[in-house]
Parts: structure tokens; C-alpha cells; sequence
């Protein structure tokens, strides 16, 4: 490898807003994520998340809406 060509791959730890830390490499040295796969409810199953703007609420209430309508 030449020198000065290749950016820097390093260890780094993309910290979530939940608190959970993933330990990866990228170029970037800091990485901060507001979701991950330990806080996602696709991954978890089950929410735990703070909702400000109401859109998981409005998305499962139109998803209800969705399935009565096909009965
Ligand atoms: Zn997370």
C-alpha cells in the first residue's frame, strides 16, 4: 500500500443513542447513530423507543386500518 493514497481504516465504535456501542472499522472515527440493530423493534421485537413525532403510532394505527379493511 502507498502511502497518503488509501484513507485510514481504523477501528471505530458507532455509538447509538440508546447507549449500545458496535465495535467496526471504518475511516471515519466517531460514528453516532440514533438507531442500531440492538434498539430497532425490527430486531428486537418489541418498542422501546421514544417516539417525538407521533410516526410509529400514525404508522400502526394506519396499518390497523389496513388489516380491518381486508376482513
Ligand atoms: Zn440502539
Amino acid at each position: 500500500m502507498k502511502e497518503g493514497i488509501h484513507p485510514n481504516y481504523q477501528p471505530t465504535k458507532i455509538v447509538c443513542a440508546c447507549g449500545n456501542v458496535i465495535e467496526t472499522g471504518s475511516v471515519r472515527p466517531d460514528i453516532r447513530v440514533e438507531i442500531c440493530s440492538g434498539c430497532h423493534p425490527f430486531f428486537t421485537g418489541k418498542q422501546k423507543l421514544i417516539d417525538t413525532a407521533g410516526r410509529i403510532e400514525r404508522f400502526r394505527k394506519k396499518y390497523e386500518k389496513f388489516q380491518t379493511a381486508g376482513k
